[in-house]
């Protein structure tokens, strides 16, 4: 029986993957999360007390801790997701995302390195370390083209530096120590569990309510959205297949402009959860100041994870859209919890709290 280490595995994607690996694999799964107001254990509620799952509240930044977890539960890889996720909150506070997702990634990698060192041969040929990225590592597109594994790295926002700093750090511990690290760069995400401040979940949330529905500039941003799910088994697939010191760029083709998207969660809570008194939840659409530095377009060139590992996605965002208000209208109560007096909705991102 093996075990494998997902970090952050109490968020949105990393309960996702716990869920996939509980369900459909064999592994033992230990959840490595420090439990910020992103992460819940109620995510996990699913798998939290299954057999092969265990949890542990660490910090990522926490050397010895991770030191002792690493000796005492001897797994054969890790997938970091764990980190400050948010594009609006690094505007507003970047100082976590620094801490986290830089300083928490060296750690991490640094304590990985020490146990994989002290393997037997065959053990560290096996052990992975796949580092979860994002395609805001490279900045913005025009109206075409796509992101591919060789695209130069371009941040743009405290985020996105931060997740590019980490990127080269794990890149960097397998070219200099061996460690075999992989990366992966996956494009926006949506689906069950995603923390109700992001787009989608906070549009159902204002629509479900009745409640102006906030879109930034005039919705022409354009994101390729994959379903959370569809992510989940391309780590999988990454964790058991993926060539050590290799990048994976993970999209679905999904590209929608925000607008776009929004009105189309307006028409699915209209057919699933009639207002009495809004015939079209569209008219809640409300155009605000749009985010200091926002990227007009990201889309992803997936043809390596297709054609390498065999992975693609099974849902589109129509299908996937509709099972995701679905889930929210199913479970008012977790978003409620979620949010409880920690976020009330308001708007982030404009650099104000600086
Ligand atoms: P999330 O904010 O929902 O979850 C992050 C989790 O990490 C939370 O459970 C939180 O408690 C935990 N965490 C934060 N700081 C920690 C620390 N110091 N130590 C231990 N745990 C800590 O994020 P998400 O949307 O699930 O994203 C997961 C990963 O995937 C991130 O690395 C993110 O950069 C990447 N990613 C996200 C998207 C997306 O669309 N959401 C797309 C591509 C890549």
């Amino acid at each position: 029986m093996q075990t494998v280490f997902v970090t952050g595995g109490a968020g949105f994607i990393g309960s996702a993957l716990v869920r996939t690996l509980i369900r459909e694999s064999a592994y033992q799964v230990v959840t490595i999360d420090s439990l910020t107001y992103a992460g819940n254990l109620e995510s996990l509620a699913d798998v939290l007390d299954d057999p092969r799952h265990r949890f542990a509240r660490v910090d990522i930044g926490d050397g010895p801790a991770l030191r002792s977890l690493f000796e005492h539960e001897r797994p054969c890889g890790v997938i970091h997701l764990a980190a400050e996720s948010h594009v609006d909150r690094s505007i507003d506070a970047p100082a976590a995302f620094i801490e986290t997702n830089i300083v928490g990634t060296f750690n991490l990698l640094q304590e990985g390195l020490r146990y994989w060192q002290g393997l037997a041969t065959e053990d560290a040929q096996r052990f992975r370390f796949v580092h979860v990225s994002t395609d805001e590592v490279f900045g913005s597109l025009g109206s075409s083209g796509y992101f591919t594994e060789e695209t130069p790295y371009a941040p743009r926002s405290p985020y996105a530096a931060s997740k590019a700093a980490s990127d080269h750090l794990a890149r960097a511990w397998h070219h200099t120590y061996g460690l075999p690290t992989l990366t992966t760069n996956c494009s926006n995400n949506y689906g069950p569990y995603q923390y109700p401040e992001k787009l989608i979940p906070l549009a159902i949330h204002c629509a479900l309510n009745g409640q102006s529905i906030p879109v930034y500039g005039r919705g022409e941003h354009v994101r390729d959205w994959l379903y959370v799910d569809d992510h989940a088994r391309a780590l999988r697939a990454v964790f058991e297949q993926g060539l050590a010191g290799e990048t994976y760029t993970i999209g679905c083709h999904g590209e929608r402009g925000n607008l776009a998207v929004v009105e189309a969660i307006c028409a699915l809570v209209d057919e699933l959860a009639p207002h009495p008194s809004i015939a079209d939840r569209r008219s809640l659409i409300t155009f605000v100041r749009d985010r200091p530095g926002h990227d007009l377009r990201y889309a992803i060139d997936m043809t390596k994870i297709q054609n390498e590992l065999g992975w693609t996605a099974r849902e589109s965002l129509e299908t996937g859209l509709r099972q995701t208000v679905a889930w929210y209208l199913a479970n008012q109560a977790w978003s409620d919890r979620v949010r409880g007096n920690r976020y009330g909705g308001e708007r982030l991102g404009l650099g104000q709290a600086i």
